[in-house]
């Protein structure tokens, strides 16, 4: 069976729309998108183990199927650079999600490489009653959050679509260099749009899609973080 379709009958099977981090990534891989490499640790041991194969620095995140927001619940532990230190940040993640979500299911919670800087950049897909998927592309941060300085097109784009949206966003100066930073590879975000795109055309069964943050680089760019939610079950 296709990856996609496991992962979606497994959502299913648990009575799930809210896919896990590392599902949502999987997911995504499979369709093109350059997603960091994430893996499941449900121990403490396995965590440190599985930094150990990665390389530090490393990133801890919760695995809930109960937790949407990880940064907001304590679930997230950036920049570990030693065994202790990934073993600490596994008991206090866990702590934190506990206190904070008592009912939650905890799988444990996911290994990745800390991701070397880049322009933070989102990219979202939500359905509209009338015109059905719709791409959102921003900068992330505060410029997302507080000036919604986003643009948006319908699926499916053409080259045309993905280049407008992103030059037509306010804070676009901060993709083409700015105070000697080096300007990030606009054609690769223009990739990574129409990939998106195809995506949610070919699965009509995801609801919404969250990549934030994407880190954009002068060579490519590369999802950190991934949100899928299903729609309900028919
Ligand atoms: P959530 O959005 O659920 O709170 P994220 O996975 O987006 O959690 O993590 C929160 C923040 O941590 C991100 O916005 C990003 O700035 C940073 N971050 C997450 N994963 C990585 C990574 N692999 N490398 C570097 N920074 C990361
Ligand atoms: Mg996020």
């Amino acid at each position: 069976m296709a990856t996609e379709q496991k992962i979606i009958g497994k959502a299913r099977s648990e009575g799930r729309t809210l896919l896990t981090e590392i599902e949502a990534k999987e997911f995504l891989k499979q369709a093109g998108v350059n997603v960091v490499d994430t893996r499941l640790a449900t121990s403490k041991e396995e965590a440190i183990s599985i930094s150990q194969e990665l390389g530090f620095p490393v990133v801890l995140k919760i695995v809930s199927p109960d937790v949407v927001h990880k940064s907001d619940a304590g679930g997230v532990k950036l920049s570990l650079t030693t065994p202790e230190q990934v073993g600490e940040a596994y008991d206090d993640i866990m702590k934190s999600v506990r206190q904070g979500f008592p009912q939650a299911k905890l799988e444990g919670v996911s290994v990745q490489q800390m991701a070397r800087p880049g322009v933070e950049v989102i990219i979202g897909m939500s359905k509209d009653a009338q015109f059905g998927p719709v791409l959102m592309f921003g900068l992330g941060g505060i410029l997302v959050e507080i000036l919604k300085d986003v643009s948006f097109r319908i699926v499916p784009l053409t080259k045309r679509d993905a280049g407008e949206m992103i030059k037509e966003i306010k804070g676009y100066p901060m993709l083409e260099g700015y105070r000697g930073q080096e300007p990030v590879d606009v054609n690769n975000l223009e990739e990574l749009l129409l990939k998106v795109s195809s995506f949610a055309e070919q699965n009509p069964e995801v609801k919404e899609l969250d990549l934030n943050p994407i880190f954009a680089y002068s060579d490519g760019a590369l999802a950190v973080d991934a949100r899928i939610i299903l729609e309900a079950a028919s």
